[in-house]
């Protein structure tokens, strides 16, 4: 995953409203100092800030600096409300807690990551073995995540069981060194194309207006896209988060134009759209 860069850790702020007096609100930047096990690195990271802006750093490094994966194994097994909670953080990269005596916003820019089974029994278009559940469990066990979280997730992909001979097969794959050097080759180029926009650093930040201006499809990808809206039944939220990851692959490419083959693999990353999945 591609490190926080300075600038984005600057723009990051958190801010305390709260009717606690100065020495309670020091007392709370102390806990979470203390909870983070942060002094070392924010001692190196505020040196030159004073005062308010130290305090101000001081919570944004101790939120910012932990590792930015959530990663949430078995997805349905957690409580549908919980899930739900969710969804700001995914939408506006940040959280809002409210406590009876203050309300406090957190910086929350995390990339989500989370894996499940395709049934509770997990042999649900398994190639060779048959699923044991009954009619309609898998149906039920898939809404348990809801429509409007899955739309805010970019990429859904279904892992199929590896056959032997792949398994075994001992050809070299390509080395994640060298996919972690196009990563950061993707990354310098979306760091050059949003230097003059406030708050955005990757394309998986892009506005509405900033898609219509960075990534979007020539007349064939138009026309490919409209296919699969109608056909997939998407969502405008999908439609907006297949453009960024089409953009992504097209970085990855070095491409300037976001491609038609781009965008039929970022389409092809929506399994879980596919209104068929649970009823064939
Ligand atoms: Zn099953």
């Amino acid at each position: 995953m591609a490190q926080t860069t300075g600038r984005e850790l600057l723009d990051v702020s958190a801010t305390i409203k709260t009717d606690y007096n100065k020495e309670e609100k020091n007392t709370h930047i102390e806990d979470i100092i203390r909870d983070f096990d942060m002094q070392d690195y924010i001692d190196k990271k505020i040196k030159e800030y004073s005062g308010g802006m130290k305090q101000k750093l001081a919570l944004s490094c101790a939120i910012i600096h932990k590792p930015q994966i959530l990663f949430l194994d078995e997805l349905p097994e957690f409580n549908r409300s919980v899930l739900e909670v969710m969804r700001q953080p995914l939408e506006d990269r940040r959280i809002t807690i409210s406590r009876a005596k203050f309300t406090v916003e957190y910086p929350a820019s995390f990339m989500m990551v989370s894996a499940m089974n395709p049934c509770p029994c997990g042999y649900y278009n398994h190639p060779e073995r048959n699923c044991v559940c009954a009619p309609g469990a898998v149906q039920k066990y898939l809404n348990k995540i809801s429509g409007p979280l899955l739309d805010r997730i970019d990429i859904h992909i279904e892992i199929v069981p590896v056959p032997f001979e792949k398994i075994s097969d001992r050809t070299p794959a390509e080395h994640s060194t060298e996919i972690s050097k196009r990563v950061i080759e993707a990354r310098k180029i979306q760091e050059e194309r949003f230097k003059d926009v406030e708050g955005v650093y990757c394309n998986a930040q892009m506005t509405s207006k900033l898609l219509n201006k960075f990534a979007l499809p020539d007349k064939t990808g138009l026309q490919l896209m409209k296919t699969a809206m109608e056909r997939l039944n998407l969502s405008a939220r999908a439609y907006d988060r297949i453009l960024k990851v089409s953009r992504t692959i097209a970085d990855l490419d070095n491409c300037e134009k976001v491609q038609p083959n781009h965008l039929a693999e970022a389409i092809n990353y929506r399994n879980l759209d596919r209104e068929k999945w649970a009823s064939q």
